[in-house]
């Protein structure tokens, strides 16, 4: 027997018209070269209709995939609505990655515009002759000295806004399995890949950032999202904002830590979301400024070591929290906040539950499976083997290609290449990623577990472990340490740290000390780019 309920799509228009006619008061604010910019979300509205009417009078066609190369700004959300609101497609393009990849995301995408930030014009316009499927490139003007190019293909954000009609009327989009949006992974081996989100897995996702649990987004927060907008729609955090009316508060270009915490403390605000490399920046900064209004410091993308959100409890009042995710769960999957189980805990061991990945979000179901046997593994906390997802805004597929069966299982279930562990009550604990593992006579070695006591030494800022190719052993984990400035150790100092603290037979076999450890384009440690300079003849799996 059927339910008797009204079929309505989770769409977008949804979530735009809903905020539209209830928030309207509600803020958006932006940090600009020489200031800062404010509108209302009725001001923001009437600039969405008016680029919905552009994208008309330009002739986008009505599936057209719309390239946006920008920073997190109040312009940036504007492109958030008007082009799914319209049933195109927007792909956020990721301004980090080299030439090469940006060439074969955008024509592999079919981008017919490319909305670009003025001052990121000389690391995509060189590749303009090469992409004749762009028609036209329209600059943000971010108040960059910039030079313009002079050439019919180019266009000003601002111009086009002035003289179009804003779109009178209801968006619709009618079936609720339309795209609404493309974010390529950041693919460390091979292509990157295209994660391509439907109206309803974005409306859900966005809904599910609401619940109590996760993140308990609601309208009295003011939301500064710093991870990009490029890197998996900023965790979807602007839909979600915009779904319950918080306030926003935009970075724009300065993604300085002293920046973030400037706003932060200037316009009291209460969610922030990044990468653990930014919130490590803002360590030695903590102290100067007033970040008492914050209430949640969302911290994902890599593994937020302890010792990082333990410098933010004691230095800001507050610890990090750990939410894991890919590009390919839209990302939000887990959070680690501690649940009632943990009451009485200690802070030790409350430090030790935030470090972990944390529970899974409603509607979101995870496994671990044998990548051997394929079997399914108990959760008993120490069983660890490949963690696979499956829900309503996980992928299926990539765009273009096909359901690959190295990413995917029979049964459908998202295979994340990630290698973790879950306890009795769910919560995750990644190990490692399957190419990262460190396999010594036989027997597994967590990277990530020796990172995190390796950065746990008061006088190590950073620490990524590597697996050294051994003929004994196979393969044997080799640290690269980044040390606090001024600091001055060697690597008895970081063995003997490290005795009594992990298993004898994890002690790294060498310690290289390093200035930085190089990321990738959406700030992971770059192992990848570690292993090529310290060992670049070993043979390792999967790399
Ligand atoms: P991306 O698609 O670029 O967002 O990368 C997703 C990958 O980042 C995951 O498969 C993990 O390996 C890693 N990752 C994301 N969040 C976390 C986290 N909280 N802890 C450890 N690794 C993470």
């Amino acid at each position: 027997m059927h339910g008797l309920m009204q079929d309505r799509p989770l769409t977008l228009p949804h979530v735009f018209h809903r905020a539209e006619r209830i928030f309207g008061h509600k803020s958006i604010l932006t940090a600009t070269v020489d200031g800062e910019s404010r509108v209302t979300y009725a001001q923001w509205a009437e600039r969405v209709r008016r680029l919905a009417t552009v994208l008309d009078t330009l002739g986008v066609s009505a599936e057209a995939r719309v390239g946006s190369f920008a920073w997190n700004t109040q312009r940036h959300l504007e492109l958030y609505f008007a082009v799914p609101c319209t049933g195109r497609v927007l792909h956020t393009l990721n301004i980090r990655l080299f030439a090469e990849q940006l060439q074969y995301i955008v024509e592999h995408a079919g981008d017919e515009i490319v909305f670009v930030e003025r001052s990121l014009l000389p690391l995509i316009w060189p590749l303009a002759d090469r992409l004749p499927g762009v028609r036209h490139w329209v600059v943000i003007d971010d108040g960059a000295d910039t030079e313009i190019p002079d050439d019919p293909r180019v266009l000003d954000y601002e111009q086009l806004l002035a003289v179009a009609e804003p779109f009178d009327g209801r968006f619709t989009v009618e079936d609720e399995d339309t795209a609404a949006a493309l974010c390529y992974t950041s693919g460390t081996t091979g292509n990157p890949k295209g994660v391509l989100y439907s109206h309803r897995s974005t409306v859900l996702h966005s809904l599910i950032s609401l619940t109590a649990d996760t993140l308990g987004l609601g309208e009295r927060d003011r939301l500064l999202p710093v991870v990009p907008m490029f890197h998996v729609n900023a965790w979807g955090l602007p839909y979600a904002a915009v779904l319950c009316g918080a306030d926003l508060v935009f970075p724009g270009p300065a993604m300085r830590p002293g920046a973030l915490l400037g706003l932060i403390q200037r316009h009291r605000v209460t969610v922030t979301a990044g990468v653990p490399t930014i919130w490590l920046g803002a360590v030695p900064l903590l102290g100067d400024y007033d970040l008492s209004s914050l209430r949640m410091v969302l911290g994902g993308g890599s593994a937020v070591p302890k010792s990082l959100s333990e410098a933010w409890r004691t230095g800001a009042g507050l610890p990090i929290t750990q939410a894991w995710g890919m590009t390919e769960t839209s990302p939000l999957a887990t959070v680690a906040s501690p649940r009632s189980h943990h009451d009485g805990l200690g802070a030790a061991a409350l430090a030790g539950v935030r470090a972990s990945q944390g529970q899974a979000v409603p509607l979101v179901d995870l496994r671990i499976v044998d990548p051997e046997s394929g079997a399914e593994l108990p959760w008993d906390g120490t069983a660890f083997g490949e963690l696979q997802a499956s829900g309503p805004w996980i992928a299926a597929a990539y765009f273009g290609g096909g359901s690959d069966a190295n990413s995917f299982t029979g049964d459908g279930w998202l295979r994340t290449g990630d290698v973790a562990t879950i306890d009795a009550k769910g919560f995750v604990r990644l190990v490692d990623r399957t190419k990262d593992l460190v396999k010594s006579g036989g027997e597994w070695i967590s990277s990530v577990e020796l990172e995190n006591e390796i950065m746990a030494h008061p006088d190590v800022v950073e620490a990524a472990v590597i697996a050294k190719p051994d003929e004994r052993w196979s393969e044997r984990p080799a640290a690269c340490v980044v040390l606090a400035e001024g600091a001055r150790l060697g690597t008895e100092d970081i063995v003997a740290h490290l005795t009594g603290r992990v298993a004898k037979w994890w002690l790294p076999d060498e310690v290289h000390f390093i200035d930085e450890v190089p990321k990738t384009s959406t700030g992971k440690f770059s192992k990848k780019a570690l292993r090529e300079r310290f060992y670049p003849s070993g043979v390792l799996p999967g790399a």
